[in-house]
């Protein structure tokens, strides 16, 4: 297949999960993560459509942004892990930010540009019993969203964002998340985002009703190796 056949496969994937779910297509949003890829592979996605793109590196985001400034309507979503000394470029090419876990990137993201238009957030949460994975722990999610909302007036917070882990089936991890999702409800009640689900687990995520899937490989290709 090529990209534009595995990118019709995907979309029809997503398609035929969404009405199994009964959802509306329109509540879904299908990222494509080019993390690695050239920006050539996003002029192609581009020209078949795609708009929402994923990176997770600062470095290659600010990249890619510059380079493809000129296609409009591009939304770049950062879902890597944020340092606090790369906020600024961060939030000077991104959309969105689905990776804050905790509060001092909330600071340093708003600290950034404090004055500017809400950038979107969303809270990275856990979904392992292991403190030294990415995310914030369920139970600290309250004080975050808390903190966020009260404290870093240009962001917005969204809702939450998971990887599931490796080794386990991904459906009662993305229950968990969706319980992860009402706990930042309570605080933030218009945080309706639920960004989970890649090439291995895309409709198990729809399943539980995630709203911004992060696809990369399934329609990218494999990845090209990186140093
Ligand atoms: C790379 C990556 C993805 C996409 O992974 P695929 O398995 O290639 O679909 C999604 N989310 C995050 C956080 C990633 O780093």
């Amino acid at each position: 297949m090529d990209l534009a056949e595995r990118l019709a496969d995907v979309d029809a994937r997503i398609a035929s999960a969404m009405r199994a779910s009964r959802r509306a297509p329109e509540t879904v949003t299908r990222i494509v993560v080019t993390k690695f890829h050239p920006p050539t592979l996003i002029e192609s996605l581009y020209a078949l459509g795609v708009r929402d793109l994923g990176e997770n590196r600062q470095q290659e985001l600010t990249a890619k942004h510059e380079a493809l400034a000129g296609l409009p309507g591009l939304r770049w979503h950062f879902i890597g892990q944020g340092q606090t000394n790369k906020a600024r470029a961060i939030r000077a090419a991104a959309d969105a930010v689905h990776s804050v876990d905790r509060a001092k990137l909330a600071d340093a993201l708003h600290a950034a540009a404090p004055d500017a238009a809400p950038l979107d957030v969303l809270l990275q949460v856990n979904l392992t019993g292991d403190p030294g994975r990415g995310g914030t722990q369920p139970a600290d999610l309250p004080a975050l969203a808390g903190h966020v909302a009260e404290a870093c007036p240009s962001l917005r917070v969204r809702g939450v964002m998971a990887v599931a882990p490796l080794g386990e089936d991904p459906a009662p991890a993305f229950a968990r998340l969706a319980d992860a999702a009402a706990v930042v409800r309570a605080v933030v009640p218009d945080a309706d985002w639920i960004s989970a689900g890649m090439t291995g687990d895309f409709e198990a995520a729809i399943a539980a009703g995630a709203t911004h899937l992060r696809i990369g490989s399934a329609i990218t290709g494999p990845r090209p190796v990186h140093g």
